[in-house]
């Protein structure tokens, strides 16, 4: 579509283009109603039918066990920082968080800053968040065990997650959430930002087993409420109505791309383009080690950072937006979510492989 680029951003990040045609169309008379989504009432019927499709379309797309509800939250997935140990660890409790990143580091913090007690069961900080840890061991108290199952700055991603037994399996999906085929079975709850993977800001969606729902104390503030939540269908309070409208409009591009394993298949060979493109080189070096390796977020550098700044600024002249590092780590980041075209991934590695002609 004219004017359009390849959007690398790692979030709010590409969206998909018919999704965004169809949201277009609509904008102004939303299925011949005379108003748009955007000036509908929560409380209407067209409103209620658009929230219920979009859980009825993430539980059939993720295989989600009828135990188990979607919310739709708001506060990014920075809230369920607080929401999950305000709701999860009970008087007297303490909970596990396995810290791979910055991400996890601050989920962490919020849970202390909020006077729970937290221990570290494992973390890679020691060499630079660059691996997921594997073989440690879960206390059978811990009132839930936390993980980031992508880590969206240092570009390492869960391959296998933990076998935690009775103790919840509590994950961060906020940049992988249905990039592959998952077990929900084995979580007790997952919760992602939807501004990755899913759709636009605004929208936090929250997978809950029905009975952690019943956890959350009396005392904890209303919006952080699993149960308040849960029990109103998301409806406690105005939702972001229009948020919710896009996922769903995304859950039914995902259906038409074949679902899951379609997606999966294809976010393999994009992800494994990259990486062919960084590992036949001695130019490019990865950052994450290779059996950590994320298929969303692909993390190199250049030989200086002069040259990764000039790569930035020439990729953009090629059309080819977002591929600059975390600020707080630089390098090169480029964030492939499954809205990201194959076309997008040949373009790169083939500017990868120019550009290093260019500047060996
Ligand atoms: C982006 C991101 C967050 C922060 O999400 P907000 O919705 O901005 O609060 C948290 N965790 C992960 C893994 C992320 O990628």
């Amino acid at each position: 579509m004219k004017g359009r680029i390849f959007n690398f951003n790692p979030g709010p990040a590409a969206l998909p283009l018919p999704v965004l045609e169809e949201v277009q169309r609509d904008l102004l008379n939303y299925k011949g109603e005379g108003i748009s989504v955007l000036e509908m009432s929560h409380r209407s019927k067209t409103f209620d039918g658009i929230i219920k499709d979009a859980e009825r379309l993430m539980k059939e797309i993720m295989n989600i066990p009828d135990n188990y509800k979607v919310l739709f939250m708001q506060g990014g997935a920075t809230l369920q920082f607080a929401a999950i140990p305000l709701n999860l660890i009970g008087n007297g409790q303490f909970a596990e968080y396995v810290n791979t990143g910055s991400w996890s580091t601050k989920a962490v913090k919020e849970a202390q800053k909020l006077g729970k007690k937290v221990n570290v069961a494992a973390s890679s900080e020691e060499d630079n968040f660059s691996y997921i840890p594997t073989n440690f061991k879960v206390s059978p108290d811990a009132a839930y065990l936390h993980i980031t199952s992508n880590n969206t700055i240092f570009g390492t991603q869960f391959h296998e997650y933990p076998n935690t037994g009775d103790v919840p399996l509590v994950a961060d999906m906020s940049s992988d959430i249905n990039c592959r085929r998952i077990d929900v079975s084995k979580f007790g709850l997952i919760y992602a930002g939807a501004q990755k993977n899913m759709g636009p800001s605004g929208v936090t969606i929250v997978i809950i087993r029905e009975d952690l729902l019943e956890k959350s104390p009396d005392n904890i503030p209303t919006m952080t409420s699993y149960k308040i939540i849960g029990g109103k269908d998301s409806l406690y309070n105005t939702p972001p109505t229009f948020a919710i409208y896009i996922v769903k409009l995304v859950l039914e591009w995902m259906k038409e791309q074949g679902g899951l394993e379609k997606i999966e298949a294809v976010n393999k060979q994009k992800a494994q383009m990259i990486y062919n493109a960084i590992d036949r080189s001695s130019f490019y070096r990865g950052t994450a080690k290779a059996n950590s390796r994320s298929l969303m977020n692909i993390t190199f550098r250049l030989p200086s950072e002069e040259l990764e700044k000039k790569f930035v600024a020439e990729a953009l002249e090629n059309g080819m937006l977002g591929l600059k590092g975390h600020r707080s780590v630089g390098g090169i980041r480029a964030s492939i979510y499954n809205a990201v075209p194959l076309e997008a991934v040949e373009k790169l590695t083939d500017f990868m492989n120019k550009f290093e002609k260019a500047n060996a």
